[in-house]
């Protein structure tokens, strides 16, 4: 069994926020060693001629020897894809190495998610000082010719806040700023994923009506992000549209590919990336039945989820779980997730009786 390229994924240490909208699940952190990160290359190693590794699934560069991961995970990579414009705020203020050596891996832009005023950001990361933190490493960047990327996830009760990220934007004079160190300012907002811990914000997700509440610059701005002309684009379609049309499609889904990611948590279980990591998608343990039984499981979709996905056509999910009047707004493929995820979690209830 050989792939073109496997990635691995160890969450190693965690994160320090507790995000309230955080897809990969908020779960207690880890404390695994250098050889733990070994071990997981060495078990997949025989089965690809192109492995990269990676030391973690969630905050990226938390722990103290993010400078010796980084070097460590490059050692033990084939292809090591250059540092993602995701940054951990926690060390950007704590650290005054962090920054410059971001900027010395050519870190350009770094993306920092706020969810309105103070009060508001520190509530929806779940941790106190956030939002602070996040004021002092837009200037921390700046030193360094790092443009921030601002991110907002909308909800109905957060959408009121809005006006306020306008305001900061203008206030913190970030277009101007960007443009003084040759970048583009870029902002986007969006309802994120249906994964994980944003299930629980189901019943304030927000309908087309709330589109009118939403300042016309975050608009524009928007949808120059994702290059989209009208912001339906972004934010999808009412859950009853999408319900008419799944509910008349009886496709299935294989996600395997030949260059599989995996997620694998501090106790060594195994989830494809496809998803959030959770019961459903686990594919065994790395630990007690090696890479060869987890790949064997990939490949032959024997997670409940991807079994499910493979097996059960999309209509009869969204037929058993969806709900056809509602307006709630989805990407579709969002949709096709959390019509899977209740499907799944139904299955599971059944089966662990
Ligand atoms: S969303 Fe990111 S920063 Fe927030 S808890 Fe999840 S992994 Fe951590």
């Amino acid at each position: 069994m050989k792939f073109e390229k496997i990635t691995v994924c160890l969450d190693m240490y965690g994160c320090p926020n507790r995000c309230k909208h955080c897809w990969l699940g908020v779960t207690p952190n880890g404390n695994l060693s250098i050889d733990d990160l070994k071990f997981v290359a060495e078990q997949f190693r025989p089965f690809t001629d192109n492995l990269e590794v990676s030391d973690r699934y969630r905050e990226e560069d938390y722990s103290d020897n993010y400078k010796e991961l980084w070097r460590i995970t490059s050692e033990l990579s084939d292809t090591k894809t250059p540092h993602f414009e995701l940054i951990s705020y926690w060390r950007a203020v704590r650290d005054k190495e962090y920054v410059p050596w971001l900027a010395s891996l050519g870190v350009k832009a770094a993306q920092l998610t706020i969810f309105g005023d103070e009060k508001t950001t520190d509530y929806f990361v779940g941790r106190k000082g956030a939002f602070q933190e996040i004021l002092q490493t837009i200037d921390i960047l700046f030193q360094y010719g790092i443009a921030p990327r601002i991110q907002t996830f909308i909800y109905k009760i957060n959408i009121a806040q809005l006006p306020y990220i306008q305001y900061l934007i203008e206030t913190l004079n970030l277009e101007k700023r960007c443009a003084d160190i040759g970048r583009e300012f870029d902002f986007f907002f969006h309802q994120g994923s249906c994964d994980g811990e944003n299930e629980q914000f189901y019943d304030v997700w927000i309908t087309p009506d709330d589109i009118e509440k939403i300042p016309h610059k975050l608009i524009d701005l928007t949808l120059k992000h994702f290059g989209k002309s009208h912001i339906r684009d972004v934010l999808g379609d009412t859950e009853k549209e999408l319900y008419n049309q799944l509910a008349v499609d009886n496709s299935t889904e294989n996600i395997v590919t030949n260059k599989p990611v995996f997620f694998i948590d501090k106790d060594f279980n195994v989830y494809p990336n496809y998803e959030t990591p959770s019961p459903f998608w686990c594919l065994g343990n790395l630990k007690t039945q090696g890479a060869e039984v987890i790949l064997r499981n990939y490949v032959n979709n024997r997670s409940i989820a991807q079994n499910i996905k493979l097996t059960v056509p999309i209509s009869k999910m969204v037929i058993e779980h969806g709900d056809p009047e509602s307006m709630r707004l989805f990407s579709k493929w969002d949709y096709k997730n959390y019509i899977l995820h209740k499907y799944c979690r139904a299955w599971y209830a059944k089966n662990q009786l």
